[in-house]
């Protein structure tokens, strides 16, 4: 057993390997060590390897799959070496070979590796994440990407320059990367490939043969770059499936314009499908997804992971929530019909890699008769917009499959097939008479227990059946002599602590009527399943399309459904470089306040050619954070063809966008900070054109005063005039507050706060004009700084601005002006006296009661807090 075990593992190559010994997969050596501590099982040992004992642990074949779930999540890969023949099989080989039969050993090869990016069991993948495996190759200075789905066969192909490698990955997001083996610009966690398998005439070969065509043209024009990277992927599935290709549908291209480019740093920053903790939650996807199905969630994440540039293509998106948005109670039918639908696309994908189970065929069959319905009755709706109607198009056309599968299958098909009984009554006539004839002998035994009972006058006879001995007849020891008789007709099988185990002649026969029957009863289903898989098989492409059209029609059902809950509006997509946004939410911070009983304060947002670049100052805390953000997600929701949250949205179509935050926030990384902070900045500089939108989030904190304001300064000045793209900076420089003596499209712009009697209250209130002053002292008091530091730190300031008055401050040496004289406010007004004013000026009769409600939350909260 060791020789093979040796050879399996040295196949298995870094992968864990999984030896199937019976109902258990068994791992040995380093891999049991491996594996124990990951899976927190015991570790045993077994038998001795160089006259040591070999560590061993094992886990049960029926519940694997939970098993290989949490090492994949442990950043494992397993190779399965199954049994491939049985134990007669191989007693059998062993006469041919001559070998003694106590030496036979069952064979057993590696079937399968399973790795984080080529699952399909529902229980190793997340319903509401997509798992994408990708092979990335360069070819004369280009980089080919091909990105596949296994879980639901999806595959692009892409090209895209070295330097925008990080980008793209981090748009699709993948699960796992193979690289050829001698190419160092992958990413870290790459695995390494033979340099053979990426080569692009292999590659198209591949994909030729795979989808029955003579050239590639049908489905789009894929460079050599792209096609070398599908070779590599395609030999890579081959390798891990052993041969066993999973559902690959055909390669759709993607061209670098489709759609709005973000970098990873922006991605991050503005958290669209993971918060900076980790996870769905806090994340804009976690804000916004209402989707019922799994499918339509996936949709939804690509959805904002890659938004559109392409007018028409937003506004039909638009065009479909919309419809749905105006409709809410056909819209609760389609979401209640779309949520009992099964996730048609998976179940493809695991029947198609033959890893099916009976009630995957029973989810085909359920959601595509359920696809069906909703295109008989959306059909019948009135106005319906055109992404509607292709998408109908395409929930159609299944009636046979859906009309065989309904005959074939019982009600609902067990996940197990090696049982059988998943083939219905009366579709095949042979079939119902083997079951005929095991239900006859069965019944046959049940009369045959009454009988015995009769003639043996034993009153608790039973006959019962186990997997070891198959039928038999069982009395309590005390009664066993009677059936020990030579002439009883009972022969004598087991003799258990209390009972007594028989057999006999009539028994055995229907036993035996049963098992064959039985035995024939399976093959003939298997056939049955068979013949079904095919069917699927050929019609996989019309399947994928149908689930591709379900998940489109539940993403924009799910984002009117968003929209209402909280009345987020229909953006207009315009082709200049406008952004206007007029009560605008940030969702995330929107729903965290809600639920702390707060309410959100919206806020403004008014870009122009003429004034694109929005300085933004103010308190720490004041809100500029999320007011940059929200901005830079309403554009990003509207390109990706959702409502946005606020009142009104004009979004200027944004071909980059980019979001940078200072290094300070960022001190968890391991790079130095600042240096971090200044290649982001520094890319934006190299690729932002005067379509994208910018937000820069105290840009230089990162390093010393004068280092950070000199590069907050020229790169603010850079945006403004160099790139001339739409931005919004915050700073808490006030002498980045001269730029606008100099920079004609620069507004100077600051979050409202009150300081009263000491204490500071943030409005969260975006105005116009300067920043007064920082506050930094009232924030450190909110934060708890004990009062004698914050008096301290008070006298410090004071000295320190004294100073500043008689030189001018830092900025002293850059203009001839004194700092803010020119904008500096007027003295304030109390808090007090600022409420009455308005109370005074407010015309009651005027207001709506939701004006009314507002402006009751805007005096409370700009009355200053009761002092402790
Ligand atoms: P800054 O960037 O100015 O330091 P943040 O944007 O990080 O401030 O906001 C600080 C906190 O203030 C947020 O966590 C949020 O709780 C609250 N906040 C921000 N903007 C608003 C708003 N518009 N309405 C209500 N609360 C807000």
């Amino acid at each position: 057993m060791m020789a093979q075990y040796l050879a399996l593992r040295e196949d298995a190559g870094d992968a864990l390997l999984f030896y199937r010994m019976g109902d258990f997969f068994e791992l040995f050596f380093e891999d049991a060590k491996a594996a124990a501590a990951i899976l927190d099982i015991a570790l045993t040992t077994r038998g001795e390897h160089d006259g040591q004992p070999i560590p061993m642990c094992g886990v049960p074949v029926h519940s694997a799959e939970s098993y290989l779930a949490r090492l994949i999540r442990a950043g494992c890969r397993v190779a399965i070496a199954e049994q491939i023949e049985t134990p007669d099989e191989a007693k059998a080989r062993a006469k041919r070979e001559g070998t003694p039969s106590s030496k036979v050993l069952v064979g057993r090869a590696i079937v399968r590796l399973v790795t984080a990016g080529t699952l399909t069991e529902e229980a190793l993948l997340e319903p509401r994440r997509a798992n994408v495996l990708v092979a990335l190759t360069e070819l004369r200075g280009s980089i080919g990407i091909a990105a596949c789905d296994v879980s639901t066969g999806a595959m692009v192909l892409e090209e895209c320059a070295p330097e925008m490698l990080g980008a793209a990955l981090a748009r699709i997001g993948p699960s796992e990367v193979v690289v050829p083996e001698d190419w160092a610009n992958g990413p870290d966690e790459a695995i390494f490939r033979p340099r053979g398998t990426f080569a692009s005439d292999a590659g198209a070969d591949r994909l030729k043969a795979l989808h029955a065509v003579a050239t590639l043209d049908a489905f789009g024009d894929f460079s050599r770059a792209m096609l070398a990277a599908a070779g590599g992927l395609i030999a890579y599935l081959d390798h891990v499936g052993r041969g066993n290709l999973p559902l690959l549908l055909p390669p759709v291209r993607r061209t670098a314009e489709a759609g709005m480019a973000m970098d990873e740093a922006t991605r991050a920053s503005l958290e669209i499908l993971e918060s900076t903790s980790g996870g769905r939650n806090g994340s804009l996807i976690g804000a916004v997804d209402r989707c019922v199905t799994g499918a339509g969630s996936r949709l939804l994440a690509e959805d904002l992971s890659a938004p559109l540039l392409d007018h028409a293509a937003i506004e039909a998106r638009l065009a479909l929530v919309q419809f749905w948005r105006d409709r809410p109670i056909e819209r609760a039918q389609l979401r209640d019909g779309l949520r009992a639908i099964p996730d048609l696309g998976r179940a493809l994908g695991r029947v198609v890699a033959g890893r099916g189970s009976p009630r995957d065929l029973g989810q085909l069959r359920d959601g595509l008769s359920e696809a069906m319905r909703l295109h008989r009755w959306l059909s019948g709706a009135p106005d319906r917009p055109a992404l509607l109607d292709d998408m109908l198009a395409r929930l159609t056309g299944h009636g046979a499959l859906t009309d065989l599968l309904g005959r074939a299958l019982v009600p609902s098909p067990p996940t197990e097939r090696s049982n059988g009984g998943y083939i219905a009554d009366g579709y095949d006539a042979g079939l119902d008479e083997l079951r005929a004839t095991s239900g006859d002998a069965r019944r046959a035994i049940a009369a045959m227990e009454a009988r015995y009972r009769d003639e043996t006058g034993i009153a608790t006879l039973k006959i019962r059946h186990n997997g070891v001995l198959g039928y038999f007849i069982e009395v309590a020891a005390r009664h066993a002599d009677r059936l020990m008789a030579p002439d009883s007709g009972f022969t004598h099988r087991q003799t258990m602590k209390d009972a007594v185990r028989f057999n006999s002649l009539t028994l055995h026969e229907e036993a035996a009527r049963i098992a064959e029957a039985g035995g024939h009863a399976l093959a003939a289903e298997e056939a049955h399943f068979e013949a079904l898989v095919a069917e699927i098989t050929a019609a996989r492409e019309s399947i994928a399309a149908t689930a591709a059209a379900l998940a489109r029609i539940d993403v924009a059902a799910a984002n009117a459904e968003r929209a209402a809950e909280s009345d987020w509006c229909r953006p207009e997509i315009a082709e200049d470089t406008g952004l206007t946004i007029t009560g605008g939410r940030h969702p995330v911070v929107e729903a965290a306040l809600a639920q702390a009983g707060e309410r959100f304060v919206a806020n403004d947002c008014v870009l122009a050619q003429d004034n694109r670049l929005w300085l933004i100052g103010g308190p720490n805390m004041g809100g500029k954070s999320t007011f940059l953000r929200q901005n830079a997600l309403i554009v990003l929701l509207a390109q990706a063809g959702c409502f946005v949250p606020a009142t009104a949205a004009r979004v200027g179509l944004v071909d980059r966008l980019f979001s940078r935050v200072g290094a300070a926030d960022n001190l968890a990384r391991g790079r130095s900070t600042f240096m971090v902070e200044m290649v982001e900045t520094a890319a934006i500089l190299a690729q932002a054109t005067q379509r994208s939108f910018v937000i820069l989030d105290e840009v230089g904190r990162g390093t010393s005063t004068y280092d950070g304001l000199a590069l907050a300064w020229a790169v603010a000045e850079a945006v403004h005039s160099r790139i001339a793209c739409r931005c919004l900076f915050a700073t808490h420089y006030h002498e980045l507050a001269r730029l606008a003596e100099t920079c004609e499209a620069l507004s100077l712009h600051h979050v409202r706060a009150r300081e009263w009697q000491g204490d500071l209250v943030l409005l969260h209130e975006l105005a116009e004009g300067p920043a007064d002053r920082s506050y930094g002292l009232a924030v450190a008091r909110l934060a708890g700084v004990p009062d004698a530091v914050v008096e301290r730190a008070k006298a410090v300031l004071e000295k320190l601005e004294a100073t500043r008055e008689a030189t001018g401050g830092i900025a002293a040496g850059l203009g001839d002006l004194p700092l803010f004289a020119a904008l500096r406010p007027e003295p304030q007004a109390s808090p007090e006296q600022r409420l009455a004013e308005q109370l005074r000026a407010a015309d009651l009769d005027a207001l709506t009661p939701r004006e009314a409600l507002d402006l009751l939350y805007q005096w409370k909260r700009a009355l200053p807090a009761n002092k402790r």
